[in-house]
């Protein structure tokens, strides 16, 4: 089905159609054996680097696109509407590229236009096997020593761990709390630095994730992003856009399983005549059609205050709680609208359900969400 969007310039009509004749090429084909094979597609990321789109919203300066967000999000959505991994791979490497890029000082500001430039990737390490939702209590420490700092702990569940080019490393340099913690951006290759084997998770197999052990690992002082101690509110910043990157992924999904049931009750055939005629089929249909415009609208919304300079947390976080619930509830109703076709893996749905999951929990998971919307209402 074809989303009638408006944009905001020619240039932005241009790329999307490009990404979509790209994600069509390159994505749809290969997602389902990828998955299946449990393969992270590096190469197709580099792919998708060349073409300028790891660093989108990012200044031409700095070898970005200078794409208003709300274009940058629409090219989320369509790649994660053919493969949700290579999706949330582009997500999280722009949110591992924001905490230099918004806040790192000349030093680190010079390795952005590598960073951007397509052939990096990039992670964000502020989990831990204690510490998820309560970030501020993590426990991973970076002790000053000479003109490095030696980072020592354990960070959990990090996309890209083994993988990365480069690591933004929330560690804690002062006392507890959230003022005691700073970003460092490390190299990959950094001895002490020890990435874990990879999960084995329920869905998004293509998309690598492990622990890293920091075993005195020695990262330069000029590595530090921003002040010492500003580092929670570098991780809470970098959030808040990833947040949006999350709700794009969901639309995209969410649109990508009812397209799919949509085509499937037009054709298949019970009692005589197409299912999707059936009231009961089709007024279920309907609520995920509004449902998903309803998640893109908001997500959009949130992306223009973002893009307007505007205030946009506590609309971002909406937008993410709104946007993944919806994936959630669309890819299940649409293993229901295939029946038993749906449970099977010759149909993408059943992956697609397996998927929206993750969505529910990563960047906050929709509780923490919830408990920011709801602390904007008591202020
Ligand atoms: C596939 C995958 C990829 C990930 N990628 C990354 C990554 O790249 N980088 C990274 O840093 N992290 C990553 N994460 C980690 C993710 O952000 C955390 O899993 C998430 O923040 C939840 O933390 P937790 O798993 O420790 O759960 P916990 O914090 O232990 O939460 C357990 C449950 O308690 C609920 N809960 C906790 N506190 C509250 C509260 N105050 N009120 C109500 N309910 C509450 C939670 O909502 C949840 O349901 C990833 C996770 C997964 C599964």
């Amino acid at each position: 089905m074809t989303v009638d969007r408006i944009l905001p310039s020619d240039e932005a009509y241009d790329l999307l159609d490009l990404v979509t004749e790209l994600a069509d090429r390159e994505l749809a084909p290969r997602a389902g054996d990828f998955e299946q094979r449990g393969v992270f597609p590096r190469e197709l990321l580099r792919t998708l680097g060349r073409a300028g789109l790891l660093g989108l919203p990012y200044p031409e300066e700095h070898g970005g696109a200078a794409q208003p967000y709300e274009v940058y999000l629409q090219v989320l959505e369509i790649l994660a509407s053919r493969w949700l991994a290579v999706a949330e791979a582009v997500s999280v490497h722009t949110l591992s590229c924001h905490p230099v890029a918004t806040f790192g000082g000349e030093q680190v500001r010079k390795l952005l236009p590598d960073m951007i430039g397509g052939e990096l990737l990039g992670a964000y390490c502020l989990s831990e096997p204690q510490g998820g939702s309560d970030a501020a209590a993590l426990t991973t420490r970076a002790v000053p020593d000479g003109g490095d700092y030696v980072v020592s702990g354990t960070k959990a569940w990090i996309t890209h761990a083994g993988n990365a080019d480069f690591y933004n490393i929330f560690c804690r340099t002062g006392g507890p709390g959230a003022r005691g913690i700073s970003c460092l951006l490390a190299d990959a290759g950094t001895p002490g630095i020890v990435p874990q084997a990879a999960e084995r998770t329920m869905g998004l197999r293509a998309s690598p994730v492990a622990q890293i052990a920091f075993d005195e690992a020695r990262v330069p002082t000029d590595r530090l992003v921003g002040a010492e101690g500003e580092g929670f509110r570098i991780a809470l910043s970098a959030l808040d856009s990833g947040r949006l990157g999350i709700a794009a992924c969901a639309v995209g999904l969410a649109q990508a399983a009812l397209d799919y049931a949509t085509d499937y009750a037009r054709q298949r055939e019970q009692f005589g005549r197409p299912i999707i005629d059936f009231q009961g089929l089709g007024f279920l249909l309907a609520d995920l059609a509004t449902q998903v415009s309803a998640a893109r609208a908001l997500m959009l919304a949130a992306a223009r205050l973002r893009d307007a300079g505007r205030p946009y947390s506590t609309e971002a976080a909406k937008a993410k709680l709104f946007a993944t619930d919806t994936a959630m509830r669309v890819t299940t109703d649409a293993v229901q609208v295939l029946g038993g076709a749906g449970y099977v893996a010759d149909h993408p749905v059943e992956r697609y359900m397996r998927e929206a999951k993750v969505l529910q929990i990563v960047e906050g998971t929709n509780q923490i969400q919830r408990l920011v919307i709801s602390r904007s209402l008591a202020r």
